[in-house]
């Protein structure tokens, strides 16, 4: 059987006292791998090499070297693309389709992008004059912020891992990371990539293992001065609870209930298209993805018949059919949760337009976590999944007759992450995006990324941003230095 390991200090190793968890292929249920579980003793070894590696080695490095080395990291992320994608698609259930696009291309880009806004980045400076007639200068330089605990959750796993160790190392910090026990393999993949291209011992450090027990063990740890997460919202409450201790710094980006307002005068097959993407693209598990949709009332009828056609097409299957558009959830726990969903949906009363339940899959896919794509309407704005995060493919629509309603119930959610907006009208498309509560707006499109922007959400969606120069503002400590001339 496959061993997934941690890798520390440069080597890959199991825990000490030997305990492995199943890391199973959802498209089947069958088991594809042990992962070692990380506690005490793994997590105190990778913090203090970690600790260590910022006055060795990889710390004393100069930014140009670092930067190269970055580079290359992203280079060898390329040359074994077709081993990233395989152990990416095998743990999470996702079409090769999907994560040849977008999961693996982003991994390695994240590094680029990073080094790319790291080399080009320009400190402050300020002359000025003092009191008795001479001058003062300022300026400011950033430092890493030093040892940095990354957790990662398990919808994109190395994408959205490296979107956090790309910028935390071209940054100079070492890192320890822990990623999703559901999706452990490309995160260890990755330390094979940096022990071949030559990143020093101690700068990137993996603990597997589970939320409840590694992930706590981490964030408890003093010797780490700043921890950013990804995933819900729940655990991001628990995890600033953790940074409190020391006072460290935490970016969260969490959870969503992204809405998508779809005006009258929009391009309906436009609308219908990205619609269907960001409620259903990597089975509804994507933190921007739609999960309610608000349609004016002269094309509601036309627009849900629409975006039902749309979503029966989507063939699900196995992760290497190239001619499928979705996999199963990520996991049996998973899977559970989104089926409560729909029978909520269903008690409360939703009139389900399409899907509804679990799909009849053939052969060795039977015992796979698989779900139907599904549509909703007829709720009230009180209903449970018009107000909670499902994260499933699935989206509940319900008709607006005014911009001023559809703004209104846009935002009558806790969170704030994403959100569309689809009209031709240029002047409303502003008038909406600037009135909406979320981090990221997108007019006519969805998850049209340029890696440069921020990116975060407002409300229980997060605290901060990431991106470009945001990273780099929340991966360093900025220092300002006063010379009296
Ligand atoms: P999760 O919160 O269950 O787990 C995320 C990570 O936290 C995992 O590695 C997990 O092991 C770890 N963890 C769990 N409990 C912990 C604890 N007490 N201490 C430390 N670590 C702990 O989230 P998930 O189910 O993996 O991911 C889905 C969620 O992530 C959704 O809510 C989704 O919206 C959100 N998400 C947000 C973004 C974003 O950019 N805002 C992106 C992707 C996913």
């Amino acid at each position: 059987m496959k061993k997934v390991q941690h890798y520390i200090n440069g080597k890959f190793m199991d825990s000490q006292c030997g305990e492995f968890f199943d890391n199973f292929n959802p498209a089947t249920a069958e088991l594809i791998s042990k992962v070692a579980l990380g506690r005490e003793p793994e997590i105190n070894t990778a913090v203090a090499a970690a600790k260590a590696a910022l006055t060795g080695e990889w710390g004393q490095m100069k930014l140009n070297d670092r930067v190269a080395l970055m580079y290359e990291v992203a280079n060898e992320i390329n040359r074994r693309f077709d081993d990233f994608l395989e152990a990416e698609c095998l743990d999470t259930g996702k079409p090769y389709s999907i994560a040849r696009h977008i999961d693996i291309p982003r991994g390695g880009a994240n590094f680029k992008v990073f080094a790319d806004t790291m080399k080009s980045y320009a400190d402050e400076a300020y002359r000025s004059d003092t009191p008795d007639g001479r001058t003062m200068l300022n300026y400011s330089m950033r430092k890493p912020k030093g040892v940095i605990a990354v957790i990662s959750p398990w919808n994109l796993p190395l994408l959205l891992m490296t979107w956090k160790v790309g910028p935390a190392m071209a940054c100079g910090n070492t890192v320890v990371v822990k990623p999703s026990q559901v999706t452990p393999t490309t995160t260890s993949l990755l330390g094979e990539v940096m022990t071949k291209v030559g990143v020093p011992a101690g700068a990137y450090n993996v603990v597997q293992g589970k939320g409840s027990i590694t992930g706590n063990l981490l964030t408890a740890h003093p010797d780490i001065d700043a921890i950013t997460f990804t995933g819900e919202t729940k655990t991001g409450e628990m995890i600033m609870k953790a940074c409190s201790l020391g006072v460290r710094d935490v970016s969260l980006e969490l959870g969503g209930k992204n809405p998508a307002i779809i005006f009258a005068d929009c391009d309906m097959q436009k609308a219908v298209h990205e619609t269907t993407r960001s409620c259903f693209a990597n089975s509804g598990q994507v933190c921007l993805g739609t999960e309610r949709v608000y349609v004016q009332r002269p094309i509601f009828d036309e627009f849900v018949a629409k975006l039902k056609e749309s979503a029966s097409k989507l063939k699900l299957g196995v992760q290497h059919d190239e001619t499928v558009d979705m996999g199963p959830l990520v996991s049996k726990t998973h899977q559970e949760k989104v089926l409560e969903y729909y029978e909520i949906a269903k008690k409360e009363g939703a009139n389900i337009v399409l899907g509804g339940g679990v799909p009849k899959m053939e052969g060795n896919l039977a015992n796979g976590f698989w779900i139907e794509p599904t549509i909703w309407t007829g709720l009230p704005e009180t209903a449970t999944v018009v107000k909670e995060e499902v994260f499933g493919p699935c989206c509940h629509v319900t008709p607006f007759d005014t911009e001023e309603d559809a703004i209104r119930m846009a935002n009558d959610t806790k969170y704030g992450l994403a959100s569309t907006i689809f009209t031709q009208d240029l002047d409303k498309a502003h008038r909406v995006a600037s009135k909406i509560d979320s981090g990221i707006v997108w007019i006519n499109s969805w998850f049209l990324r340029d890696l440069r922007t921020a990116f975060g959400g407002m409300k229980a969606s997060g605290i901060g941003r990431e991106g470009g120069h945001h990273s780099l503002e929340f991966y360093t400590e900025l220092k300002n230095i006063c010379i009296k001339m």
